[in-house]
């Protein structure tokens, strides 16, 4: 009885989560590219099929199926319940981070006509707040589901995206905004304010 409260936590979150991204999808659909992912295109798709499998897959396996049965660790109600909290708080985040991207937004790494640098708001601090973002999915997921196997797809997925994207992202603003990203950069971190 208890797994199943759990189960419709995590499909809120889910739910939340795929509202916020399917509007700003349909928004970015309207406008248009001036570099379609010109860096690496290929392994920009890859990156979008590489989190389907680390997060939307294994999450639906959880929530469906009890084929990852095998994966789960005893956790305290208050943990669990608290990973909502903290998830909760991620997908209001979610929201506040791809408001303040507005049209800048992209699901792959390009530049869009009429692209801005955004460096207030939720981007004053570090430089991918909605990478940040993700790793908070990270610790939520992980306590919601109380399942170590999704926990190890999902850090593995974020891992790999996070150590190639952001240098090819940084890159490709350099290339755009030049001078500005510089003194962006020297005021921000990436991740992690005034840590990382
Ligand atoms: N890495 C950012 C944005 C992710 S969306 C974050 O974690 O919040 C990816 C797109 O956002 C990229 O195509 C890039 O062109 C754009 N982008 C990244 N940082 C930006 C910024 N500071 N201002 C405007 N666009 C930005």
């Amino acid at each position: 009885m208890t797994e199943l409260i759990y189960k419709m936590l995590f499909a809120a979150l889910v739910i939340a989560m795929n509202f916020i991204r399917l509007y700003y999808q349909k928004r970015y659909k309207t406008t248009h590219a001036v570099t379609e992912a010109e860096i690496a295109p290929k392994r920009e798709k890859q990156m979008v099929l590489l989190m389907f499998f680390a997060l939307a897959v294994p999450g639906m396996m959880w929530l469906f199926t009890g084929w990852l049965s095998f994966g789960q660790f005893a956790a305290p109600d208050g943990i669990r319940i608290a990973g909502f909290v903290v998830g909760a708080y991620s997908m209001w985040w979610f929201y506040r981070i791809h408001r303040t991207l507005g049209d800048n937004w992209s699901p792959i790494l390009e530049i869009r006509v009429e692209h801005t640098l955004i460096i207030s708001g939720t981007y004053k601090r570090v430089r991918h707040p909605m990478y940040s973002d993700m790793l908070l999915w990270l610790v939520s997921f992980t306590l919601v589901t109380a399942n170590w196997f999704y926990a190890l797809t999902l850090s593995t997925g974020l891992a790999i995206m996070l150590i190639i994207r952001i240098p090819d992202e940084e890159r490709l603003m350099l290339d755009r905004f030049g001078e500005q990203y510089r003194d962006y950069m020297k005021r921000t971190k990436r991740l992690i304010p005034y840590i990382f």
